[in-house]
């Protein structure tokens, strides 16, 4: 980070709505993931390489950056797509175990996903760290954090299936109470 001394308050800043969409090759199952700018996910059917996409899927989300209210630092996060929890999908999932080994501590895990030109890629530490600040930092429940781990801990993105919380959707993160 620029000031080693700041104790950065992470805030979120340039909102950009859009609609994360999922779209599948119908000959070899590859998939493809990317956000949408545009005010309906684009649905047409197109060829690339070998690869014929077809649109999959899309939900609403919104990317912004984080910029920390002291020291003015400003982290973008133009490739991160959502965070999610493992339900509990297999007993070797890496974010599984890890989930079940923090719950006890009172820590949620959720596994940053990130894509870049529609593959899959993990976040730098750093980013992941300021993703853990930032959304620990929301919570409202004294002694309860959040650990935000690569999304490459999952077992397979095609089996583990957990809660998937769209940046939308973090605000219910926070407990009114
Ligand atoms: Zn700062
Ligand atoms: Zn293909
Ligand atoms: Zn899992």
């Amino acid at each position: 980070m620029v000031r080693d001394k700041c104790r950065h308050l992470w805030n979120k800043t340039n909102l950009r709505d859009g609609f994360i969409v999922t779209e599948n090759c119908y000959h070899c199952n590859k998939t493809r993931v990317y956000f949408s700018y545009e005010d309906a996910p684009p649905k047409d059917e197109y060829k690339e390489g070998e690869h014929y996409f077809n649109y999959a899927g899309s939900a609403q989300s919104m990317k912004f950056d984080l910029e920390c209210e002291k020291c003015k630092t400003i982290v973008t996060f133009e490739e991160r797509m959502g965070l999610m929890q493992c339900a509990g999908c297999d007993e070797s999932c890496h974010l599984n175990i890890l989930s079940k080994i923090c719950e006890g501590q009172n820590i949620w895990v959720y596994a940053a996903l990130a894509y870049k030109a529609g593959e899959e890629i993990d976040l730098s530490v750093d980013k992941l760290d300021v993703l853990t600040s930032h959304f620990t930092s929301r919570l409202r429940t004294p002694g309860k954090k959040i650990l935000v781990v690569p999304g490459s801990l999952r077992k397979s993105p095609h089996t583990c299936r957990g809660e998937m919380l769209r940046d939308v959707g973090m605000l219910s993160l926070t407990p009114e109470t």
